[in-house]
């Protein structure tokens, strides 16, 4: 999928300003108020100005000392609640540390909410904290969504994950980055790794902070290996990733994905391990090449190829390859090759046998075999 330009109003929400410590959420006469969907409604955010003004809305966190909330929207910030006085409130303190990822949070709302998903915005289910989004879905499950950085911490990670496990609710991480980046496990930070290992399906999804494209990834589980060597492929690499918008993102038995992500995955699979079993049985073929041809030598018969091949018979390991090639590399005429088909050559300042990799420089007119390896280079 290649990323062109999306259209509706996504995004919007990002590019106004917002009030630090701004709120979401308000209750109302035990209803439960979200200023993104008060503002929606000419006559209904006018009853709630009312309400506003006689102070009747009240701050949803239970702990809060000054419970007051006013309603505010005007042209340039967008609809939000805040408190009447300075409040030592959880909810304030999580609208400071976190304000920055509102705009996503409230699109990922609308966007969950369209699909008719039993979500809250901003919900404190665990002592002292704010679930960003959480889901109280029919069968009783519930799911708590997280949106984290590179510098969401180890600590923050590990200790929510428990505290959730302990009220049996699921967590989900979402990764507000640059979308569509390519990416190694080994080479991201925490909470990329983290997902990457221990969410539900090994998977990690990274939302653009305009809130427009996600970007799914999982590692490749098996491994590739010929001749006890494992085998990496540029074009199918060992982390897949999948681009998607985020209208694609929906939860599938409880587990957050994009639309189409699974079957492209096992298409890459599939696509990956026939690419690979090809790979495999050339190389092959090209070791019984090597075979024949050194069977052809030994048989004292004329071969087309123009190197020359050490005993095929010889062990895969080094000294074993090493030993198969001592008998035809002092003569100048032809390259030696041992049955793996790796280069070897004779260093003219230690006299060392070893092969091409460890050379500076290797052969010449009449001196097809001699060469400097990497030791002598000072020399
Ligand atoms: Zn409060
Ligand atoms: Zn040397």
């Amino acid at each position: 999928m290649k990323w062109v330009q999306s259209s509706g109003s996504g995004g919007l929400h990002f590019f106004k300003r917002r009030m630090v410590s701004a709120m979401e959420n308000a209750l109302w006469k035990e209803m439960r108020l979200v200023a993104c969907e008060v503002a929606q409604d000419y006559e209904t955010e006018k009853r709630i100005r009312m309400a506003s003004y006689s102070g009747e809305l009240r701050c949803p966190d239970a702990g809060c000392c000054s419970p007051i909330l006013r309603y505010c929207h005007g042209e340039i910030l967008e609809p939000y609640f805040a408190h009447r006085e300075n409040a030592d409130c959880d909810y304030v303190r999580f609208e400071k540390n976190s304000g920055v990822f509102h705009g996503l949070r409230v699109l990922l709302y609308e966007h969950f909410k369209a699909c008719d998903y039993p979500v809250e915005l901003e919900k404190k289910v665990l002592p002292h904290h704010y679930s960003h989004l959480y889901f109280e879905w029919e069968d009783g499950r519930r799911t708590a969504l997280e949106i984290g950085t590179k510098s969401t911490n180890v600590n923050d990670v590990v200790k929510l994950q428990e505290e959730y496990e302990k009220a049996g609710i699921q967590m989900v991480w979402l990764v507000a980055d640059r979308p569509g980046k390519t990416i190694s496990e080994e080479h991201t930070y925490f909470l990329k790794r983290f997902c990457l290992n221990e969410s539900l399906k090994k998977d990690l999804i990274v939302i653009g902070y305009d809130g427009k494209h996600v970007t799914q990834y999982r590692e490749d589980s098996y491994s590739y290996f010929v001749d006890g060597q494992e085998m990496v492929s540029e074009d199918y690499p060992k982390l897949f990733s999948y681009e998607a918008y985020l209208s694609d993102l929906y939860f599938e038995d409880g587990v957050l994905t994009t639309r189409g992500f699974e079957q492209a995955y096992s298409l890459f699979l599939e696509e990956k391990q026939l690419a690979f079993a090809a790979f495999k049985a050339q190389a092959e073929e090209e070791k019984e090449y090597f075979r024949r041809q050194y069977e052809a030598l030994r048989g004292g018969r004329e071969i087309q190829d123009t190197r020359l091949y050490a005993d095929a018979s010889s062990g895969e390991d080094y000294e074993s390859r090493r030993q198969s090639v001592l008998a035809v590399i002092d003569q100048q005429e032809r390259q030696v090759l041992d049955a793996t088909g790796t280069r070897w050559g004779r260093c003219e300042f230690c006299g060392e046998v070893k092969e091409e990799a460890e050379f500076v420089s290797l052969g010449g007119r009449g001196r097809i075999n001699l060469g400097r390896c990497k030791n002598c280079k000072e020399v």
